[in-house]
């Protein structure tokens, strides 16, 4: 068989004129949503493109947004806060206990989760001594041992010894820290190591506690509308946090401070509308949207379960609804976890 050459001068056709064209396509929206979802600029600019639509947004940690997506952390922290989500149900029942009664509920509780994954305590003959018991055991048979009636005082032990938070408490009291035995009044004064083992037993199981027994923010009959969670965005396929639970509810509805805290921001702004801020120490802060009117102000001390607003249809916002937020530490966590008896 005799091949067919080509007349000399014509080039052979290229079988696919359109395939170079496609791929540049291709790669372009590629780029595109890489520097989108993976980020700080693309962060922000999907941010201020809901903030602009007025759908509900976490502002992006620009950190966050370098990795592949905020999701992991976040996830991890809230898998350590709910292992044991079980236990919580009928612990948390029990008011405080004496001191010769063990350490006391509901810190007992958020101690069991919150140090779950910890070295157990600082004190090395305490520690040989529980070393036969089952690793679950060992934080709470240490807690007993330590509390004398003061919790905050038996967890730092717990996580730095008895020494080091004595010396602390020397120092603060050389510059005259007014009640210095106090945990909050010489924190500052724990070496670095020490004072992040302190803050992590302390503030977490502190922080916790206050979250496990927290009032539900509407106490009339009403109906969850939205969720907590990550959603995937329909169009970008980007995950996205509704950071609390919208609960449906009319204009007027008295709503409730979810724990005792003081009144950190009680304002107005053209998406949450009216809202109030109540930092309840310990790192957890919960946040009330979308308000009809403010019975309380920056500064104010507040109770749980003390009515501090009606809810609203005021800001971005579809129908009359709370927007309600829980943080445990820097993240907003589902506060339907958190509900008492849900
Ligand atoms: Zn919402």
């Amino acid at each position: 068989m005799s091949r067919r050459t080509p007349p000399k001068g014509i080039k052979p056709q290229k079988a696919t004129p359109a395939r170079g064209g496609l791929t540049d396509l291709f790669l372009v929206v590629l780029t595109v949503f890489g520097v989108m979802t993976r980020t700080p600029v693309g962060g922000v600019t999907l941010w201020a493109y809901d903030l602009a639509r007025g759908v509900e947004t976490e502002r992006p940690s620009l950190i966050a947004t370098f990795t592949a997506g905020p999701s992991a952390r976040v996830l991890a922290e809230l898998e350590a806060i709910f292992v044991q989500p079980e236990a919580m149900a009928g612990a948390l029942s029990s008011a405080q206990g004496a001191p010769g009664e063990g350490f006391p509920e509901p810190y007992r509780t958020a101690a069991r989760i919150a140090l779950a994954k910890g070295d157990g305590p600082a004190d090395e003959a305490l520690r040989a001594e529980l070393a036969a018991l089952p690793a679950e055991e060992r934080a709470l048979a240490a807690l007993d041992r330590l509390y004398k009636g003061d919790v905050e005082e038996a967890l730092e032990v717990y996580a730095v010894g008895a020494e080091p938070r004595s010396r602390a408490i020397r120092r603060a009291r050389q510059v005259g820290t007014d009640d210095p035995s106090r945990y909050a009044a010489h924190r500052a004064f724990l070496p670095d190591a020490q004072a992040r083992a302190a803050r992590a037993a302390v503030d977490g199981t502190m922080g916790l506690a206050k979250a496990l027994t927290l009032t539900w923010p509407i106490a009339a009959p009403h109906r969850i509308s939205s969720r907590f969670g990550y959603r995937i965005h329909p169009v970008l396929k980007t995950r996205k946090l509704h950071n609390g639970v919208d609960l449906s509810a009319p204009i007027g509805t008295p709503v409730l401070a979810a724990q005792a805290g003081e009144v950190e921001k009680a304002a107005q702004d053209p998406l949450n509308g009216k809202f109030i801020i109540v930092n309840h120490g310990h790192g957890v802060r919960s946040s009330y949207c979308h308000l009809d009117a403010l019975h309380v102000q920056k500064g104010d001390a507040v109770t749980a379960g003390q009515v501090i607003a009606d809810s609203g249809n005021t800001g971005r916002s579809t129908g009359p609804h709370l927007h309600f937020t829980l943080r445990v530490g820097r993240d907003a966590v589902d506060p339907e976890r958190f509900r008492p008896g849900g």
